[in-house]
């Protein structure tokens, strides 16, 4: 037996309608809240209302910062800290998919830490612990909810890093699948491409132990029993339960293994092309089982046996069909992305860590 060394302290409710009923806990995290959001979602899904609601009930007030958007920078991070000092917000609550939730998380934490913007992603000088986090999911994908990492934009590494230290776990997780009842046909498909790559990279990295590989094939059935459904665009509210289930595993998973070569490649994607996260892990993913499977094929099959799969090849036909695969990259585009990639610490917490060939064979083959 591998030894277990497993830290999350985010106590995480996962219920229908858990937002009501835990007004009370919810009031227990501060008295004045900085609620974050996107553009529309947190209010056209409920769960913005919910938590005004809950708030007001139990006496706590709140200000609304709402220009949390995709792909986080730097910038709408500091504006945030602005607003959080101007209205005096001693917790933080994040609504909605990952980008939201983890603008919220650096809010909370950078509020706390003064850290000039070059020196963001070093470690070395995080000493405070944030304001205390509450996160609220409405999409079923990243796991943020549960995990120590804030994922920015880098403009400094042309790729995408997490603020990453214990310090940022949220202290409460409040997951409702209702909320993601309203998530388009496109970004249910990439979250759960990004949940199952999170529950996949944990089984396929040097940290994967046997309890976390359990917990991160449980995601995996979770997730691939929703594949048809999400084919037939027919998902009612048992296959988004069981969608949000996978991607809170996955994220238990993530925020123990950290993530590997598929994530470390799918940030340029993104960040070069504006590929959305999910949908970039998607792309890749067939492509790192293939690389995976040959020094480690048993384990790589209990991924497949996990989705009652028999191939690679199967799953790449189904990761078709549901995010399409039009992206084709020059030669010198793969090379540039190619240079950033190996300097991720991602790649060496692989199973099986890919040389630079490696890598540009991978991007060649994506799906
Ligand atoms: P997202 O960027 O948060 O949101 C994508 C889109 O979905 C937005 O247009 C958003 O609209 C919409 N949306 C969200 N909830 C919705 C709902 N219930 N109904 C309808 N539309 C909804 O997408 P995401 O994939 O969840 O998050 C991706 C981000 O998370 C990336 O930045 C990635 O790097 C990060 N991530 C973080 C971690 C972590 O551990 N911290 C792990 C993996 C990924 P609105 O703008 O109106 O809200
Ligand atoms: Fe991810």
């Amino acid at each position: 037996m591998i030894p277990i060394n497993y830290y999350n302290p985010t106590r995480y409710i996962f219920a229908r309608s858990c937002v009501k009923a835990q007004a009370d806990l919810l009031a227990s995290c501060g008295s004045k809240a900085l609620i974050v959001t996107g553009k529309h979602s947190a209010k056209a899904c409920g769960a913005l209302d919910d938590v005004t609601e809950a708030l007001t009930s139990r006496g706590c007030t709140y200000a609304i910062y709402d220009e949390a958007r995709e792909n986080p920078t730097i910038d709408s991070v500091r504006k945030g800290i602005a607003l959080l000092r101007e209205e005096k917000a001693d917790f933080v609550i994040g609504i909605g998919g990952g980008s939201p939730m983890d603008t919220g998380k650096a809010i909370a934490f950078l509020a706390a830490n003064e850290i000039s913007d070059d020196q963001i992603f070093n470690k070395r000088l995080y000493k405070n612990p944030g304001l205390p986090t509450v996160m609220i999911p409405t999409t079923s994908g990243t796991g943020s909810e549960v995990t120590q990492y804030a994922i920015l934009m880098n403009d400094a590494k042309h790729s995408k890093t997490s603020i990453s230290t214990p310090m940022i776990f949220p202290k409460l997780a409040l997951l409702d699948p209702t909320y993601t009842m309203s998530v388009g046909t496109r970004t249910t498909r990439n979250t759960a491409a990004d949940a199952l790559s999170h529950a996949a990279e944990g089984v396929l990295s040097q940290r994967g132990d046997s309890m976390i590989t359990t917990v991160a094939l449980e995601a995996i059935r979770a997730i691939s029993a929703c594949f048809p459904a999400l084919e037939a665009e027919t998902l009612g509210y048992e296959e988004r339960e069981k969608l949000m289930y996978g991607s809170l595993l996955a994220g238990l998973v993530l925020a123990h293994t950290s993530t590997t070569t598929v994530h470390a490649m799918g940030y340029s994607l993104t960040y070069g092309n504006n590929i959305p996260h999910g949908r970039a892990n998607g792309l890749l993913l067939p492509g790192y089982f293939r690389f995976v499977a040959k020094t480690h094929p048993d384990t790589v099959k209990s991924i497949l046996d996990a989705m009652n799969m028999k191939s690679i090849d199967e799953f790449a036909a189904v990761f078709t069909a549901l995010l399409g695969s039009e992206e084709r990259f020059s030669d010198e585009v793969i090379e540039a992305y190619t240079n950033t990639v190996m300097t991720l610490p991602n790649i060496p917490n692989s199973l099986s860590v890919p040389t630079r060939e490696d890598v540009i064979e991978m991007y060649h083959t994506m799906l």
